[in-house]
C-alpha cells in the first residue's frame, strides 16, 4: 500500500510539474548551431583593438557568453587545415590524418593537398579549379556524430572562402560544403555532397557580389591618423596588392572588377561575401527550422590572407578587425531575429601568426628568415655519405629522406640520421632536431615534446622533426606566417554565446581539441570518433 501511494504522490507531483511548465520554457535543444572559425586571428585581437570595438560584436560575446581566454593548441604544427580539423573533431594531425594543408605522401613520392580528391568533379568552378572532399580526414566531426544523433534528420553545412576552411568542419556526412573560387568568382562545391548546385546557390553567383564589393575600394573606417594601436602605413616588409606600387590606403580595388576575382579574399570584403553567403545558407536550406538541431560552420578565410600579407602589427589588419566586430554583430543580429535565444554561436580560430621578421629586428625582438636551402647541414650529409639528393623532401618542418637512394647506396639509414640530426642541431636558425624514431626521447620539455608527440603521424611524419626558434618563419621578403607550437601561433579565441552556456570568462588552460566534446556533450550527442578534449563543464549552464 505505502508502495502504491508513492507511486501515486509521484505521478501527482510530475503531473503537477508538467502542468507547472511555463509556456516559454527553455527549448530542450537549440535550433542551430553556429561555429564561426576567424583564420589567423591571435587571441590577443580579442582585446587589442577592443577601444574601438561596438557593443553588439566582439563584446557582446564576452559580455553575454563564456570566454576561455587561455586557450592553446596542444599541437606543434599551427597550420589551417589542422585547425579546423582539429576544431571539430576533438583530436589532433597525429589521429585526424590532416598532416598539413598538404604534406609529402612517401607512397606517391609527391605533396598531397588535404581535401583533394580525383574521385570528385567540381560543381560551379573554372576549368583549372581542383575537386575536393573530406577523405583524407580518417576520424569523425562533432557535425558527423550530429548527424548520426538525428538518423541524418539534422542539417550540416559548411562555408568558408578556402574550400579546407569549409570541408573539414563540415564532415564527412554533411549536407554540403561550399568555398569560394577564386577563378570565377563562384560559390562552388563537388559531386561528394550533391549532383549539381543548388539554384539558390547558382542565384547567389548571378548576383556578382565581389564585383559590387570591388566598386567600393577598400578605404580606413576612421581616419588613418587614428590607427594608434598599429604601425606606419607604409612599411617595406608589406605585400602588395597585384598591380599596387606601395602597400597603402586606399587599396583601390575597382580594376579587378570582373577579373581578379580571387583577389577579394585579402580584403575585409572577404568576411562580408561569406557572411552574406552564410546568411543565404540559414535562410534557404531552412536551417534551424525543424525540431532537429542543424550546424553552420563557417570559416573567415580573409584574416588569414590579410595578415600573411601585411603583418599583425599593420594598419590593414586593425582595419580588418573593426570592421569585422561590425559584421559579426550584423550577423548575430540576423541571428537573433531568425532563432531568438535558440542557438549556440563559437567563436574560435585555426592558429594564431608571428610578428613580420622585420617588425622584430625594428624593436630588437627574436625572430628572422631562413630558407632550408640556406642549411648546411644537408650539404654536409651528401659530402660525407658521397650521394646527391639524400633528402628527397622538407616540408612542415619534417625531413623526408630519400629511401631508395639510400638503399641503392646501401647505406645504413641509422647512421644517416643521427649524423643529419647532429648537424642540424648546429644550424644557428633551428632550436633542435631529432629523429621521429625516437620522439619519446625528444629533448625538449615535456609539455612542448607532448604537442610534438600530438603532431607525430606514424605514417605521414618525416624521418626528422626540425624544431624552429621563435619568431623564426620561412624565407621571401614581405608578410609573415604561422606553423609552429609558439604561443603567438597557438593561442586562440574561443567565446560560447547563446543557449545552454553560462556567462563569464575562466583563465584555466584549455585547449583546441576541447571544444568538440563540449558542444557535444550541449547536444546530449557522442564525442567524435577520436576526440582526445574535455568537456569544458564550466560553460555550460
Ligand atoms: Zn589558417
Ligand atoms: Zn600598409
Ligand atoms: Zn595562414
Amino acid at each position: 500500500m505505502k508502495k502504491v501511494l508513492s507511486v501515486f504522490a509521484l505521478t501527482l507531483i510530475s503531473l503537477s510539474y508538467g502542468i507547472a511548465q511555463p509556456a516559454a520554457a527553455i527549448a530542450s535543444k537549440p535550433k542551430i548551431v553556429v561555429g564561426i572559425m576567424i583564420d589567423q586571428m591571435r587571441w590577443d585581437f580579442l582585446h587589442r583593438y577592443s577601444d574601438r570595438y561596438g557593443n553588439d560584436g566582439f563584446k557582446r560575446m564576452m559580455r553575454e557568453g563564456f570566454a576561455c581566454e587561455n586557450t592553446l593548441i596542444p599541437y606543434a604544427q599551427t597550420i589551417t587545415a589542422c585547425g579546423h580539423s582539429t576544431v571539430y573533431t576533438g583530436t589532433t594531425p597525429g589521429l585526424s590524418g590532416i598532416y598539413g594543408n598538404e604534406w609529402y605522401d612517401v607512397q606517391k613520392g609527391r605533396q598531397v593537398y588535404c581535401t583533394e580528391d580525383e574521385s570528385v568533379k567540381i560543381l560551379g568552378g573554372g576549368a583549372k579549379s581542383a575537386p575536393m572532399s573530406p577523405r583524407n580526414l580518417k576520424v569523425t566531426t562533432v557535425s558527423d556524430e550530429l548527424r548520426m544523433a538525428t538518423n541524418f534528420r539534422s542539417k550540416v553545412v559548411g562555408v568558408a572562402i578556402k574550400d579546407r576552411g569549409s570541408i573539414l568542419p563540415a564532415g564527412h556526412s554533411a549536407n554540403a560544403a561550399y568555398w569560394y573560387d577564386g577563378q570565377t568568382g563562384n560559390w562552388v562545391s563537388s559531386t561528394y555532397y550533391m549532383e549539381e548546385l543548388p539554384s539558390w546557390v547558382k542565384a547567389f553567383n548571378a548576383r556578382k557580389v565581389t564585383d559590387s564589393l570591388y566598386a567600393l575600394d577598400w578605404n580606413t573606417l576612421y581616419p588613418i591618423q587614428t590607427y594608434v594601436q598599429s604601425d606606419a602605413d607604409d612599411k617595406v616588409y608589406e605585400g602588395k596588392m597585384p598591380g599596387a606600387t606601395k602597400p597603402v590606403f586606399p587599396h583601390s580595388l575597382k580594376s579587378y572588377v570582373g577579373r581578379n576575382f580571387g583577389v577579394i579574399s585579402s580584403t575585409p570584403y572577404g568576411n562580408t561575401l561569406t557572411l552574406e553567403f552564410a546568411k543565404q545558407t540559414i535562410q534557404s536550406e531552412n536551417m534551424g527550422e525543424d525540431q532537429f538541431t542543424d550546424l553552420l560552420a563557417v570559416s573567415l578565410s580573409s584574416p588569414d590572407y590579410i595578415g600573411h600579407q601585411y603583418g599583425p602589427n599593420s594598419i590593414e589588419v586593425e582595419d580588418t578587425y573593426l570592421r569585422l566586430d561590425q559584421e559579426l554583430a550584423a550577423f548575430f543580429s540576423f541571428l537573433d531575429k531568425k532563432f531568438g535565444k535558440e542557438y549556440i554561436v563559437f567563436l574560435t580560430a585555426d592558429h594564431g601568426v608571428a610578428h613580420v621578421p622585420g617588425y622584430a629586428a625594428e624593436h630588437k625582438l627574436p625572430g628572422g628568415r631562413v630558407g632550408t636551402s640556406s642549411f648546411a647541414a644537408f650539404k654536409n650529409a651528401e659530402a660525407k655519405f658521397n650521394v646527391k639528393k639524400l633528402v628527397a623532401n622538407v616540408s612542415n618542418f619534417q625531413v623526408y629522406l630519400n629511401h631508395k637512394v639510400i638503399d641503392s647506396a646501401k647505406l645504413d639509414v641509422n647512421q644517416v640520421k643521427e649524423y643529419l640530426v647532429k648537424e642540424l642541431r648546429k644550424e644557428s636558425f633551428l632550436h633542435t632536431a631529432y629523429d621521429n624514431a625516437d620522439i619519446a626521447n625528444a629533448p625538449l620539455p615535456s609539455e612542448i615534446r607532448e604537442k610534438y608527440l600530438k603532431g607525430y603521424h606514424p605514417k605521414l611524419s618525416g624521418d626528422i622533426q626540425m624544431v624552429g626558434l621563435s619568431g623564426f618563419i620561412g624565407p621571401g621578403i614581405t608578410g609573415t606566417t604561422h606553423g609552429s607550437w609558439y604561443n603567438y601561433d597557438a593561442h586562440i579565441p574561443l567565446v560560447f554565446m547563446g543557449w545552454g552556456i553560462k556567462q563569464g570568462k575562466s583563465y584555466r588552460g584549455t585547449y583546441m581539441t576541447d571544444v568538440a566534446p563540449t558542444i557535444a556533450a550541449l547536444l546530449n550527442i557522442q564525442m567524435p570518433s577520436a576526440s582526445v578534449g574535455h568537456v569544458i563543464s564550466e560553460v555550460i549552464k
